[in-house]
């Protein structure tokens, strides 16, 4: 399928086990393992990442310094070397990872929401490339992230465009949330090496802004989002976030592909964290995980249907929808155990149905990833009735431990989980599509009958959601026919330029 190897650079601002916030870590921390090891990997694909080099990432090596003009001065980017173990039938391969570093700009307390902002993601952007001659690597494909790296395909074609060193790099830029944009004052201009004439509707500006996001739409040769919905879905106006115009004039170029899970870390035959392991030939053994987690969280111990959800906080995750039906859900023999943190608002309503509720609902505001394992391993069905969703990884991982997902149709959630038909047969979840209580109260209903009235379909369709494949293994070959297809455009393109 692909011609010859490919070097390909993946750019962005936190990857995991180096740097988290979001989903964002986790993909850029698993997409280039899964590439560097992918299918029998004959072709050999050149993986390498690069992220800022932010206070507290430990180990990495000094590899090289230089000076990078940058706003009439020279500003020093040191660049130190890591790597990522990826494991293949046995083998492993180290993925090359090049943080750059800088004092004045990553040695701080957390990694974003600073007022330098667009300075410190342009000089990133500016530091990688730079980068790239003294290394001596030149990569087909260099695959931006978020606004954070926007600047690059901007770079690339603009201040670059006549260097034959970097003129036939391609570019893909993904957008994992619309709804953080990177938007500047217009002085950010100066950032990005240009002057007023770049400031118009159809270039820079957006709505008397710079933006870091449109930057990477406008100037990179492919755009990617992380599942087909929510491709569709912003280029409508309800969910483009005043992108939608241009996404729509891109939408040639505008793919979707859903994101995988990490099948070794995720995996309820062997997760050390939860109580027991099991498969879904010993689906016995995940009901030992529901007494546990009972037991753990201080609720009765027996053999209710358990709801688990795990969510930050915040109003895109739809918790409005989740508070309304509350009381009624209460009202049955059931519990429900909520693990989060976020927005005090919502941290509030959840920890007063506890009060109210504590022999039926548990809530742990805060971040644990081992209580998190427990619950998907210990729940029998998983609420995520989001208002928008790119892609999520929750509904994955529960369906990877045969935990029911109950989701609203929108972005990923549409791709992954398909409603349950008891006709068929078919289906791996329970899924609506209008965001009111009724809808969602109404998906509950269907799925605490199944649980109770038929526990041998219950059975059925946890073996069913089991057997999905999620693994990073699949994504990354769409993602390499996507640097193909980026390839191709960037060739075409350049010939009639
Ligand atoms: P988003 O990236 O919008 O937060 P996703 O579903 O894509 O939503 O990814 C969320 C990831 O973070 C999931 O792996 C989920 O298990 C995890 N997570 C969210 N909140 C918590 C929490 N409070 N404690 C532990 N893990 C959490």
């Amino acid at each position: 399928m692909f011609d010859r190897p490919l070097k390909i650079l993946m750019v962005s601002s936190e990857v995991v086990p180096f740097a988290k916030t979001g989903g964002l870590a986790d993909v850029a921390g698993s997409l280039p393992k899964a590439l560097a090891t992918v299918g029998n990997n004959q072709a050999g694909h050149d993986v390498r990442v690069t992220l800022p080099h932010y206070k507290g990432i430990e180990g990495a090596r000094y590899r090289m310094d230089f000076p990078v003009l940058f706003k009439n001065r020279a500003e020093t980017a040191i660049i130190r070397e890591a790597s990522i173990d990826a494991q293949y039938q046995g083998e492993h391969r180290l993925v090359p990872v090049y943080l750059v570093d800088n004092h004045h700009y990553f040695y701080r307390d957390g990694m974003y929401m600073f007022e330098d902002e667009a300075e410190r993601f342009a000089f990133f952007c500016r530091a990688v490339l730079e980068m790239l001659p003294r290394l001596n690597w030149q990569p087909d494909i260099i695959h931006c992230n978020d606004w954070q790296s926007g600047p690059i395909p901007f770079f690339l074609k603009v201040r670059y465009r006549q260097d034959s060193f970097y003129n036939k790099i391609a570019t893909v830029f993904t957008i994992h949330n619309l709804q953080y944009q990177g938007n500047f004052p217009k002085q950010a201009l100066s950032l990005l090496g240009v002057g007023e004439e770049y400031f118009t509707p159809d270039l820079l500006e957006f709505y008397g802004t710079v933006s870091f996001i449109k930057t990477g739409i406008l100037f990179a040769d492919v755009i990617s989002t992380v599942s087909k919905t929510y491709a569709n879905e912003i280029q409508r106006p309800e969910m483009g976030e005043r992108l939608d115009g241009l996404l729509r004039k891109r939408s040639a170029d505008l793919y979707g592909i859903v994101n995988g899970i990490n099948y070794h870390e995720f995996n309820p035959q062997t997760d050390p964290r939860i109580h027991c392991n099991y498969s879904r030939d010993s689906l016995e053994n995940k009901r030992e995980n529901k007494y546990a987690l009972q037991k753990e969280m201080g609720l009765p111990v027996k053999n209710v249907p358990v709801i688990g959800m795990i969510s930050r906080l915040v109003e895109q995750k739809g918790l409005d929808l989740v508070a309304s039906v509350m009381e009624r859900l209460m009202e049955m023999d059931l519990q429900f155990i909520l693990l989060g943190t976020g927005d005090p608002y919502y941290e509030k309503t959840f920890i007063k149905i506890k009060e109210k509720y504590p022999e039926k609902a548990d809530i742990y505001i805060g971040f644990n990833a081992i209580l998190a394992q427990r619950i998907y391993a210990g729940a029998d069905m998983f609420l995520m009735p989001s208002r928008f969703e790119p892609c999520g990884l929750g509904q994955l991982i529960a369906m990877r431990y045969g935990t029911i997902p109950i989701v609203r149709a929108v972005g990923g959630l549409a791709d992954t989980v398909h409603d349950f038909n008891p006709v068929t047969g078919s289906g791996n979840g329970f899924v609506f599509s209008e965001y009111s209580t009724e809808a969602v109260w109404h998906a509950l209903s269907r799925a605490l009958t199944l649980y109770h009235n038929d526990p041998g379909q219950w059975q059925r369709l946890v073996r069913h959601a089991m057997e999905m494949d999620f693994s990073w293994a699949r994504s990354a070959v769409e993602y390499l026919q996507l640097y193909q297809e980026a390839i191709s455009r960037h060739q075409k393109r350049a010939k009639t330029a």
